[in-house]
């Protein structure tokens, strides 16, 4: 799979200033430079040099005027030699060079497979490899911040010590299976259950960090709802700081759902506007109305908007009693005007959930203390410290859970004074549960299912 020369145009489909078409593998300088005619021939340009040229058909016909950039192995994005083709952006002038480079015996690039080669010659780990595509798609600079970390290896770097010290233990009851003369059971029983216990405790803490991190890279789903006029879509547009939605004094005119990605507070929230929860008028208000029940069901984070001039009504009331149990946020709207409700009111129906005076006229107050607030409900706390690994990923979430699984069941073995070697194969588990967060068991179903997700031409 590593002999062939791939190509793929890496920059976004679409209109744009520039396009670039990147070729990997033995043949890339070759390949290109059949095609391509400048002042050096590009098989003789030092490595990491960039040239003007164009790119030129089988007749030698003028295709394109591009620069080219060459970078010999292993100095590269793919520890090959690449050669990244910049051509004019737009479809017509990339897929056309792109075509003439196909023909010099290349072929296109699988989604996520310059990345893959990468990881194959042994440029990144598994958790780096992931990591690419979490930088692609960070929602909110904190989520970047996480994803470059774990780009740095700082994943890797945390599970190979404790990989190591598993793999000292097994490497002992081995001895005490082969050799049980030279060993007394407690002494290994004893050297288990300390490793096992720094083990747990080790990857408990990096779970710990799951929470937060699958927020980050997800984002939180999140309804809008309220009476009408309380001031919904104004929250809405004040958290896109657009007008997408259809801010007016008549009640139910917001009539669909309306979603948009937001951060607040470094969160990334998917905001689904309703069409409120309110009698229903016509047959449009009523289509709407059954969204907007199942989008609150479905939502992770209800922020529930209140008009603070106004005394609750008796639905307000019945709403805030069924959401006890859900994670809400009380937005009390309209904050400039003279107050006719309090928070200790509210609290009597939602004891648990923080209420946020917000003022949402022009221009809105008391937004970054909604974002503190949903910071609070989802326990994010303060951005963790920089030397702790956040963990985002389910693939490596479920891993991890398996690898402290296989330590209970060698513990609880060890409680029972099972013979050593049955305590092996959970630690034996274990160590290949935690091998394959970096990779480093990697079966080729593994490695297709993984790079299968990225995006194509990276
Ligand atoms: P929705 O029906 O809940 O979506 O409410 P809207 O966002 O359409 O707002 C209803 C009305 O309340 C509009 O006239 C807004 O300008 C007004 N409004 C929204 N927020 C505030 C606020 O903080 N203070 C005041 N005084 N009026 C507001």
């Amino acid at each position: 799979m590593l002999d062939d020369t791939i190509a793929a145009v890496v920059t976004p489909r679409g209109e744009g200033g520039v396009a670039i078409i990147r070729v990997s593998g033995k043949r890339a300088v070759e390949a290109v430079a059949a095609i391509f005619r400048s002042k050096t021939p590009l098989t003789e340009v030092p490595t990491h040099t960039m040239h003007y040229g164009h790119i030129v058909d089988s007749h030698g016909k003028r295709i394109e005027e591009v620069l080219v950039a060459v970078m010999r192995a292993p100095r590269s994005y793919t520890c090959e030699d690449v050669v990244e083709v910049n051509c004019h952006g737009g479809m017509v002038a990339s897929t056309r060079v792109l075509q003439t480079i196909l023909l010099q015996d290349v072929r296109i690039a699988q989604p996520g497979e310059f990345t893959k080669r990468a990881f194959l010659h042994g440029r990144m780990d598994l958790t780096q490899a992931e990591a690419v595509m979490d930088v692609i798609r960070a929602r909110s600079e904190r989520a970047h911040v996480l994803s470059l970390k774990q780009l740095e290896g700082s994943l890797a770097r945390s599970i190979s010590p404790i990989r190591q010290n598993l793999l000292d233990t097994i490497a002992h009851v081995e001895v005490n299976i082969d050799y049980p003369e030279h060993d007394v059971a407690h002494v290994t029983y004893a050297m288990v259950m300390r490793c096992c216990t720094e083990t747990v405790a080790q990857i408990t803490q990096l779970l710990c960090t799951a929470k937060e991190g699958t927020v980050l890279r997800e984002g939180l789903t999140t309804a809008i709802i309220g009476r009408p006029n309380v001031g919904k879509s104004s929250l809405l547009n004040a958290l896109a700081q657009s007008n997408r939605a259809i801010v007016t004094d008549i009640p139910g005119t917001t009539r669909d759902v309306i979603s948009e990605n937001v951060t607040v507070a470094s969160i990334p929230l998917t905001l689904l506007d309703t069409a409120g929860i309110r009698e229903a008028t016509d047959l449009v208000e009523q289509y709407g109305i059954e969204r907007a029940q199942q989008v609150r069901e479905e939502a992770q984070l209800v922020l529930l908007v209140l008009d603070r001039s106004q005394p609750l009504a008796t639905n307000e009331k019945q709403w805030m009693l069924s959401l006890r149990d859900r994670a809400v946020v009380v937005v009390l709207n309209k904050a400039d005007l003279v107050p006719q409700l309090d928070v200790q009111e509210i609290q009597q129906y939602l004891p648990d959930a923080p209420c946020v005076c917000v003022s949402l006229l022009h221009p809105p107050q008391g937004i970054a203390q909604l974002g503190t607030a949903i910071a609070d409900v989802f326990a994010l706390g303060a951005p963790a410290a920089d030397d702790i690994t956040v963990i985002s990923n389910v693939r490596q979430i479920d891993l991890l859970r398996q690898a402290k699984e296989s330590i209970l069941r060698a513990m609880e073995a060890v409680q029972q004074q099972m013979p050593p070697s049955l305590i092996q194969i959970d630690l034996h588990d274990a160590w290949q549960s935690l091998g394959e967060i970096i990779g480093d068991t990697n079966s080729e179903a593994l490695l297709d299912h993984i790079f299968s997700q990225f995006c194509l031409g990276k």
